[in-house]
């Protein structure tokens, strides 16, 4: 079998042309939803992932404004950036890239976020209410992959799924989205005792723990919906050999850019399960779809009662 591809570029370019009127009509009523984003530091892939984001802003006409702080930025600093973000009208989400340089209390600096603004969805207060399935900002990326899932009419309702993973921002919250449609879900991680056994039961499979190609062809039933989270950059020559020897195109581009990205997922697992998301291309351009989605919900939600706005996004559910 040769499983079915779920573009993750298509269904961003769907997400955005319904985000459209919405905008448009946020703007007749004299708003310009807002994303401030704050960048500590030098991290090469971190300055990459903000100007991706400050980009999808411009697209789609949002404000955006991006803050940077040096790579000896102190926590008070980042708490007092955030104080004024916070306290801004015109701000309608906060964003603070991650990993934050090692002296900053990151945990602190996301907990000084407004839960209103806190379009990542990390914020506890954002936490609790999707443990309680009550409406909330949820973080991006589970909230992309369960539009994959809608949009692509994989049902979920009483579907055995196993999710591998379970970090705060990938993993935990994306089994609760999964509970919440009513999947019946398996959490695993580094802990976890017969992983491809575990796998292998289910229908659905979420592959989120940052560890190159390690769900293998054997892991999945065949027909299984798999969803790689996941993003490795290799740059083992004999390595990516390995991996890309059933697609020798990919293996040229490695070849020609002497690197390439990989999901959790070996490529291989195609031939055996029904739908898989692609790396790249898969679920990577829904986390930034999402996140202008919660930008625009965050400032429906926090200048609503002023305006009468109620258009819904496409992540209203939650
Ligand atoms: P993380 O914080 O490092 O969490 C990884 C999780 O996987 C942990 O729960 C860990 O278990 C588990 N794990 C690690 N090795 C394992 C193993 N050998 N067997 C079973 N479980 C294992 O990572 P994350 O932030 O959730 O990100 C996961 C992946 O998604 C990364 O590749 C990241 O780059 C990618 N990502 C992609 C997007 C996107 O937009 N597509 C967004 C965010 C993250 P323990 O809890 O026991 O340590």
């Amino acid at each position: 079998m040769t499983a079915r591809i779920l573009d993750g570029n298509a269904i961003r370019d769907q997400i955005y042309a319904e985000l459209e009127p919405e905008i448009g009509e946020l703007r007749a009523a004299g708003i310009q939803p807002g994303l401030a984003a704050v960048l500590a530091g030098n991290n090469p892939a971190s300055e990459v992932y903000v100007k991706s984001k400050i980009a999808a802003c411009e697209k789609l006409g949002l404000g955006s404004w991006l803050f940077t702080l040096a790579e000896s930025a102190s926590t008070a600093e980042v708490l007092r950036l955030v104080g004024e973000l916070n306290r801004r009208e015109d701000v309608d989400g906060i964003l603070v890239q991650l990993p934050l340089p090692r002296q900053i209390d990151s945990r602190r600096v996301l907990e000084a976020v407004d839960p209103a603004k806190d379009v990542d969805g990390f914020h506890p207060v954002n936490l609790g209410r999707l443990v309680r399935g009550e409406p909330g900002l949820v973080a991006c990326t589970p909230l992309g992959v369960m539009e994959i899932l809608r949009r692509s009419g994989i049902a979920t309702e009483g579907v055995p799924t196993v999710v591998l993973g379970r970090s705060d921002i990938v993993g935990k919250p994306m089994a609760l989205l999964l509970m919440h449609a009513n999947a019946t879900v398996t959490i695993c991680h580094s802990k976890t005792r017969d992983l491809a056994q575990i796998a292998r039961r289910a229908d659905l499979v979420i592959a989120a723990m940052g560890r190159p190609v390690m769900v293998t062809p054997d892991w999945i039933r065949t027909g299984a919906t798999v969803i790689d989270v996941g993003i490795n950059r290799i740059r083992d020559a004999a390595e990516a050999a390995r991996i890309f020897a059933k697609f020798p195109q990919r293996l040229e581009q490695f070849r020609q850019k002497g690197s390439a990205l990989v999901g959790d997922v070996h490529p291989d697992v195609a031939e055996i399960a029904g739908a898989i998301t692609p790396v790249p291309g898969g679920v990577g351009p829904l986390t930034i779809a999402m996140l202008m989605s919660n930008t625009i919900k965050a400032a429906r939600l926090r200048r609503a009662q002023t305006t009468g706005a109620t258009a819904a996004s496409p992540a209203s559910g939650h």
